[in-house]
């Protein structure tokens, strides 16, 4: 009878794709395990990605592939980041419950959703209008509510300036003025930077006036595009 009425057709992949069972519980336990053996040691940062469902991030084929460490494409040419990725950049930024946190390149939502498990208030901005729109409408589905914005976020957004925490997901060619500058005193961003092939994660930390820089490892990211970014 459901599989014959279009309704209960649409209600029924609905409730599959949002569906999160004991399976995906399961292969979401075993993903931690694999980010602790990498090094990943903030217990809040794992126990935020055992909860956030990762494969409601995914679209049709690419589901069953949810829950391994990689990124996968979401549309559009972006990507949804490796969840070490995630995990590793959410650890450096040492978020507090109630920090109010930029994040610039809003993609899937999946990194959004890990922050506000952590309990920031998220300020989330992406350059692709299909991007933002898809997430817009389906990230408060899953009960998280990030301020969303349209936008080029290189620049930041001086009007809600300045963050406690700023965190860049695609590769910058350089660290821009324009986001230290939207810096809180004691704030930190983390940003990677470097050509578009592969990227050195840097910590930037405001102190006493002063911008203290941290390098940590290469990854590969997306290129961030706009004004500070390489150009759309
Ligand atoms: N945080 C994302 C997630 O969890 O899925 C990963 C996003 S993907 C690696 C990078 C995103 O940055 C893409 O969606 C891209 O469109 C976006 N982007 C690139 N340049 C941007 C800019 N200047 N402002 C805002 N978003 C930008």
């Amino acid at each position: 009878m459901e599989g014959k009425n279009p309704f209960f057709t649409l209600k029924s992949h609905f409730l599959e794709k949002f569906e999160d069972n004991y399976r995906q519980r399961g292969l979401r336990n075993q993903l931690v395990k694999k980010l602790r053996q990498k090094g990943i040691l903030d217990e809040k940062v794992l126990a935020a990605i055992a909860k956030v469902p990762r494969h409601v991030f995914f679209d049709g084929a690419l589901l069953t592939h949810a829950y391994e460490d990689k990124a996968f494409p979401i549309g559009e040419g972006q990507t949804i980041s490796q969840p070490y990725t995630v995990a590793f950049q959410t650890e450096k930024l040492q978020v507090k419950s109630g920090d109010k946190v930029l994040e610039v390149g809003t993609g899937s939502g999946y990194q959004a959703a890990v922050l506000l498990e952590l309990g920031v208030k998220l300020y989330t901005i992406e350059y692709n209008r299909k991007l933002y729109e898809k997430t817009k409408a389906m990230l408060p589905q899953l009960g998280y509510n990030p301020f969303f914005l349209h936008g080029d976020g290189s620049k930041g957004l001086p009007a809600k300036a300045p963050f406690d925490k700023i965190i860049v997901t695609a590769g910058a060619p350089i660290v821009p003025a324009a986001l230290t500058e939207q810096l809180a005193e004691g704030g930190c961003m983390i940003i990677p930077v470097g050509d578009q092939e592969k990227q050195a994660m840097l910590r930037i930390t405001k102190k006493n006036g002063k911008l203290v820089k941290e390098e940590f490892d290469n990854f590969a990211f997306v290129p961030l595009l706009g004004a500070h970014g390489w150009k759309s």
